[in-house]
């Protein structure tokens, strides 16, 4: 890493926020970052401190009160760790309808209220199968018991009359088959339904999972994977992208623009990398990639490959035909190890920044 790493970490995220509506980029950043690159405490700090920053920025630019409330709904926002209140969050400031105390309020109980009538009603479902699974279990195990008596009262009158006591047990036994098929009809529809909410609870993990934008992961899922990872002390390298001079990009061709150009670079990033690569968009028009069993150098070799294949391509407006032109990004990668990671990578994502961007820099290096 070179001295560059030490870019004011804070100012760089505040930039990105105050993007959002417009705000001025001059906004100065009142904490300086890491001064070390291997300084793993400060790293750490100067990550929270980002976070806590970026939410501070959003609550004193929209005079929006400092509550516990108004910081949970913007924490979602700029964590990414809640995608659906970061959608509503990030769709009023997209609308310009802006944010107000009243506006997060209405947030917060559209999903309090969103997620708990979701969740009751699959567990109301689920509840309701699992009575008609334990009804049609029941109804099952008193036929075969009545059954059982049935025969067993029928074996001591075989002798006496076996003609009559046939005719009886293949009426037993077709009453038994035909409850029988009832029970079967009953655990077969239970079943049926079983399988539907198994496909909801699916589809609502992967919503929890995915970026709504560009249906790349979302950084929450990121992080847990990263953890996992770390957590089997698995060789692979993280690497952190952040697009170059976006800003330019919605500022000349408008946000739905920009939201295109985001998509496109999800689509191409995960299109060029190999499947066993996890690609995440992190925030805004960053993205975050986890290169499992490699090493950084041979991630920085791969990155590198697809960031020169994304630089030669010019963009095309859909709807003007106007040329957006060339897009480019850079990128910070470092091995997935000791529990900062990320932190390396997004220093290292400093260093090719201040390096002249349109670069991968590998940390350390
Ligand atoms: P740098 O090369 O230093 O990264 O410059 P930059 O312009 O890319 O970075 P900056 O942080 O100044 O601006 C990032 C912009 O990204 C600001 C913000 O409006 C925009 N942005 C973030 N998320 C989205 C999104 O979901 N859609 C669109 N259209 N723009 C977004
Ligand atoms: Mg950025
Ligand atoms: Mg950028």
């Amino acid at each position: 890493m070179t001295a560059s790493s030490s870019i004011p970490v804070a100012a760089r995220r505040r930039r990105r926020v105050l993007g959002w509506f417009g705000a001025e980029r001059s906004a100065t950043g009142a904490e300086p970052g890491p001064t070390r690159a291997g300084d793993v405490g400060a790293q750490r700090s100067a990550l929270r401190r980002r976070l806590f920053d970026d939410i501070g920025t959003l609550i004193f630019s929209h005079h929006l009160t400092p509550s516990p409330l108004t910081y949970g709904v913007l924490h979602a926002y700029v964590s990414g760790e809640d995608p659906r209140t970061g959608a509503a969050v990030a769709e009023r400031l997209r609308t310009g309808a802006g944010l107000s105390d009243a506006g997060v309020t209405q947030i917060a109980a559209a999903q309090d209220a969103e997620e708990t009538a979701a969740l009751s009603r699959i567990a109301d479902a689920l509840e309701a199968r699992i009575g008609d699974c334990l009804a049609a279990v029941g109804e099952s195990c008193d036929h075969a018991e009545t059954f059982g008596s049935a025969l067993h009262a029928e074996a001591e009158q075989l002798r006496r009359d076996p003609q009559a006591t046939l005719t009886r047990v293949i009426t037993l036994t077709e009453a038994a088959v035909a409850a029988s098929r009832l029970v079967e009809g009953q655990l077969h529809r239970a079943r049926e339904e079983a399988e539907s909410l198994r496909r909801d609870l699916h589809s609502a993990r992967r919503a929890a999972e995915r970026d709504h934008l560009t249906g790349l992961l979302n950084r929450r899922c990121f992080e847990q994977k990263l953890h996992g990872i770390e957590q089997a002390g698995q060789r692979a390298a993280v690497a952190l992208i952040d697009i170059d001079d976006f800003k330019q990009v919605n500022d000349r061709f408008g946000h739905a623009a920009g939201d295109r150009v985001l998509k496109f670079v999800a689509g191409f990033l995960r299109a060029q990398l190999q499947r066993k690569v996890v690609v995440a968009r992190y925030g805004g028009e960053e993205f975050a990639l986890l290169f499992e069993d490699m090493t950084p150098g041979e991630a920085v070799e791969a990155l590198d490959d697809v960031r020169e294949r994304l630089s030669v391509r010019s963009l095309i407006h859909q709807d003007s035909g106007q040329t957006i032109g060339h897009i480019t990004f850079s990128a910070g990668v470092a091995a997935a190890e000791g529990g900062d990671a990320l932190s390396a990578a997004d220093l290292a994502l400093y260093a090719a920044k201040n390096g002249g961007k349109n670069r991968v820099v590998r940390a350390g290096a």
